[in-house]
């Protein structure tokens, strides 16, 4: 289908406080298609924050482009910039920052309608209604305070305004993580059901592999603000190879899973992005390390369709070997 977003070679540096550099995103590549879901996972720390305030425009790369329907968007300033990210929304882990708390719910909701569209207040009321009832809230909602509102509710409107400006893509950073398993379920749904009917495209980050993998036509694993391995979601159990995904995956079984600390039941720590190991990022905490993986950074590799892999296992060399 459609390509309606893409980034080439992304990239993002921040200087310290100690006047190091940080790379945070390292040459990250991107494809969306229109009506479908890239998931994004990896521990805390592996560049997907970074990565999101490229795509949503909030920061510039510093290397690397980013198109939107096939136009370079990587430079929008100004009013360009701020007419093109509507095309492009955000909901947050706690959507509940983003609103004023003297807001009521009916304004949080129009606050992207009255910023962007010159309507009568009628067409507002008529919007707020119609975006409420989208993300099943009583139309009753658009009188109370957010903050009277319970997590799921209060993450329903930040749905609803989202997608008040009718956006092409929706990014859900983390957007379900703060909810009880039973309600980020039903948010889940709710936004697989909204997809379907706007054929809305997603990127969908979270630190929860099981969930990314079941909301997901493609994943993308990160691992140091690289990309390691990129695979369809539905291939994600047999297919990924790529021995950090591999450690993801078996991590799910674990009982004390907590994505967001290192990972235990790998060797090693991880490095810090200020310091990264020559070689493969994840050399030193990887049991199948071999001699070439502390000199040689592997690129990503296609290995199958829509499946890359950054490993030297399966470089084409070495495949021969096997
Ligand atoms: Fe492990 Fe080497 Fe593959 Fe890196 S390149 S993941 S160190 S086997
Ligand atoms: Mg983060």
């Amino acid at each position: 289908s459609e390509i309606i977003l893409e980034g080439r070679g992304l990239t993002r540096r921040y200087k310290t406080d100690t006047g190091q550099t940080l790379t945070a995103c390292r040459g990250v590549d991107l494809t969306l298609h229109k009506g479908k879901t890239l998931g994004i996972v990896g521990e805390s720390g592996c560049g997907k924050s970074t990565l999101l305030r490229m795509v949503t425009q909030l920061e510039q790369p510093d290397e690397g482009r980013l198109f939107y329907f096939g136009k370079d968007i990587t430079s929008l300033k100004g009013e360009e910039l701020r007419k093109n990210r509507r095309h492009i929304q955000m909901v947050f882990q706690d959507s509940s920052a983003a609103f004023f708390p003297r807001m009521k719910v009916s304004e949080a909701v129009s606050e992207p309608l009255r910023n962007f569209k010159r309507l009568s207040q009628r067409e507002v009321d008529r919007q707020v209604s119609k975006l409420l009832e989208l993300v099943e809230l009583p139309e009753s909602f658009s009188e109370r305070y957010p903050h009277s509102m319970s997590g799921g509710q209060r993450q329903r409107l930040g749905i609803a305004r989202a997608l008040a400006l009718n956006p092409d893509v929706l990014v859900c950073d983390e957007a379900t993580s703060a909810l009880d398993v039973s309600v980020q379920q039903r948010i889940i749904q709710l936004l697989a059901e909204i997809q379907r009917e706007r054929k809305l495209s997603m990127i969908f980050v979270c630190h929860d592999l099981a969930l990314v993998q079941s909301m997901s036509h493609q994943i993308m694993v990160m691992y140091l603000g690289g990309v390691v391995e990129s695979l369809p979601g539905n291939q994600m159990w047999e297919r990924a190879c790529h021995p950090y995904s591999k450690a993801l995956l078996g991590s799910i079984f674990a009982v004390d899973m907590d994505f967001d600390k290192p990972l235990s039941r790998l060797e090693g720590d991880v490095p810090s992005p200020l310091d990264l190991p020559k070689g493969c990022p994840f050399h030193t905490r990887c049991a199948q390390c071999m001699d070439r993986c502390q000199q040689e950074r592997p690129a990503l590799r296609t290995i199958g369709p829509d499946h890359q892999v950054a490993c030297h296992l399966y470089s084409n060399e070495v495949k021969e070997c096997i």
